[in-house]
């Protein structure tokens, strides 16, 4: 089976590991404020905050900026749903803004009217979460200023996009965003096993979450609200949790993060050969705005259903049986039965909702083969009847 993403660990970031397993600390050493710089320097942001995943970093983002009970968070309801779950964790409520048709991002517009509508029932967000789709980063200038107008905090959703690009501006930079989280799960641009970072230049924001991740410790003598008895001392000055990456997932994280070049470069090279070989099928291929660079995180195709006699269901299925791991990314998370609980419905979000019933997800990934991937185009011809 040709799976729809995967690790590359090459024999450098081998020897990182180990060189991590020999040495004195296999966490809370050297190896993870070292990965933090090297990560904080290469977006441009001004504080990286490392810890064991996204869906951690989300959590202590929402936290740090103060969502709780009688707030809410909105997302988009395509996404993973650990973009939702994180207003949740805090206590919070969710909704979501539709999608874009063309780009399958946050819609601004749909924000735009979104908000207006909850600014005069007084029910604003207090954190709007915009996730990079598939790599390619949001309308982040537009939210930004919408942000400004209506007083709420943005966390981007960076998990795909590691090494992606707007106007030049590196994304998780957060130059339009409060903080921004990286993800490092292995079918992910680079990978740490699990792992993810928040990144912000707010300086509060930082030293919040750099505490949240470590059960709201404080050691900094400067800050303290005790008076310190000696050398040993550490306050407990909030609660917070164990998300602490290892020094072991830092060393492979800063490894992977040498080729991360190479990595995004690769990804848009075998994107091209699918937009080129994909052309003349009955499928809507992505779309990537001209400002934006993508980390092609994930290469998504929508089936054109109306001038095709086979279910969406079906192409998957057909997929699968000639090997090539075909996924969704995603099932609207509103759909998801945990939120219909919670009281979403179908037709809330067309768009997203339309989108969920014809794409699919195909391999794509830095090592996988030109032959592999003229398998995959084979198999999508034959199912579509192209041959
Ligand atoms: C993968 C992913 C996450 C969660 O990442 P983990 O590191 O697995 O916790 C969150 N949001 C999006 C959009 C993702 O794709």
């Amino acid at each position: 089976m040709i799976n729809y993403g995967r690790q590359d660990i090459r024999q450098a970031d081998v020897d990182a590991v180990v060189d991590v397993l020999r040495s004195d600390f296999l966490t809370q050493g050297p190896a993870v404020p070292h990965f933090e710089e090297q990560i904080a320097t290469r977006v441009g942001a001004g504080h990286a905050i490392a810890v064991n995943s996204a869906t951690s970093a989300l959590h202590i983002a929402c936290l740090a900026l103060d969502l709780g009970p009688g707030d809410v968070l909105w997302t988009v309801p395509n996404t993973f749903i650990a973009s939702a779950n994180a207003a949740r964790y805090c206590g919070a409520d969710v909704d979501f803004v539709d999608i874009d048709a063309d780009t399958w991002n946050m819609s601004v517009p749909e924000l735009e009217a979104k908000l207006a509508a909850a600014a005069s029932e007084n029910r604003l967000p207090k954190v709007v979460v915009p996730v990079h789709f598939a790599g390619q980063p949001t309308d982040q200038e537009a939210i930004w200023d919408l942000a400004r107008e209506y007083g709420f905090r943005v966390l981007e959703d960076a998990s795909h996009a590691v090494g992606a690009s707007r106007n030049g501006e590196p994304a998780g930079s957060t130059r339009w965003s409060d903080i921004a989280i990286f993800s490092f799960h292995p079918v992910k641009i680079i990978s740490t096993g699990e792992g993810g970072m928040a990144l912000t230049c707010d300086e509060v924001l930082a030293d919040r979450m750099r505490a949240l991740r470590n059960h709201g410790i404080i050691r900094d003598a400067s800050r303290f609200r005790n008076e310190s008895p000696g050398p040993w001392y550490y306050e407990q000055q909030m609660l917070g949790f164990n998300y602490r990456l290892t020094d072991i997932q830092a060393a492979l994280g800063a490894s992977q993060l040498g080729r991360l070049d190479e990595y995004v470069a690769r990804r848009n090279a075998l994107a091209d050969r699918y937009d080129q070989a994909l052309a003349d099928l009955p499928l809507r291929l992505p779309f990537v705005r001209p400002e934006n660079v993508s980390a092609y995180h994930l290469y998504v195709v929508r089936l054109r259903l109306g001038e095709m006699a086979k279910t969406h269901r079906q192409v998957f299925e057909e997929l699968r049986d000639n090997g090539i791991g075909a996924n969704l990314h995603y099932t609207p998370v509103h759909l998801q039965p945990y939120y219909r609980d919670l009281g979403f419905t179908d037709g809330q979000l067309p768009e997203a909702e339309a989108y969920g019933d014809d794409a699919i997800t195909i391999p794509l990934y830095p090592t996988l083969t030109e032959e592999q991937q003229d398998q995959v185009v084979s198999a999508l011809e034959k199912i579509l009847d192209r041959h």
